[in-house]
């Protein structure tokens, strides 16, 4: 069963796999009171291919499952300078340092000088660290997928991070394995939407009389 099939919202995650998929460009990603993303498929163009269904994490997921973890780690940085400059344990930091060099392109979310949370790409490691801390919003991931696929293709190394729908959802596009990529999922307990951290700005900007 699909979001497409019975639109039940329990089975979407918004995260735009379907519309960057879609050969004839007819999904538009519609907002819902809340805020909360949903792709809406214009009928009058659809070519029925079905693509949008078969990159849909949710459709995928079962394929996508790794084998059992043997060893799970947890972890927090010794040097307390770099700790702080992390939300919690300072992970992402560190698997970047571990893992990335010159040839990487990191994606992650960034909390852009608007004060969205979009999915963007850094070139170098030091441009990598806007990825740090927790953002506690849903962040946009339209557009990124594809820019993921272009610089696996381009012989790119890659380090993609996001919560683990969206990691799903790339993975569902790439529709295959790449041997230059590396995911690192962040374990979420659910995302707020940016309508409502904008609300609560609204109302910080209300009560302090200022910006
Ligand atoms: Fe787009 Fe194909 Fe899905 Fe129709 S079936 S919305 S053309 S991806």
């Amino acid at each position: 069963m699909n979001y497409f099939a019975i639109f039940d919202k329990s089975l979407c995650c918004g995260c735009t796999a379907c519309k960057s998929v879609c050969p004839v460009n007819c999904i538009s990603m519609k907002e819902d009171k809340d805020g909360f993303i949903y792709p809406e498929v214009d009928k009058n163009i659809c070519i029925d291919c079905g693509k949008c269904k078969s990159v849909c994490p949710f459709a995928t997921s079962e394929k996508l499952k790794h084998k059992k973890a043997e060893y799970c780690y947890a972890l927090q940085l010794n040097d307390k300078k770099e700790l702080f400059k992390s939300a919690s344990g300072g992970a992402f930091g560190a698997i970047v340092k571990a893992y990335c060099d010159k040839n990487f392109i990191i994606f992650g979310a960034e909390m852009c000088g608007d004060l969205k949370v979009r999915h963007t790409a850094a070139e170098t490691i030091e441009n990598s660290y806007k990825f740090k801390k927790s953002k506690y919003l849903k962040s946009d991931t339209y557009g990124i997928y594809p820019e993921v696929k272009k610089a696996l293709a381009g012989g790119k190394k890659v380090l993609f991070s996001g919560v683990g729908c969206q990691v799903a959802g790339l993975k569902g596009y790439l529709g295959k394995e790449y041997d230059n990529l590396l995911t690192v999922d962040l374990v979420c307990h659910g995302t707020p939407s940016q309508k409502i951290f904008e609300y609560y700005l609204k109302y910080l900007e209300k009560n302090i009389g200022a910006k």
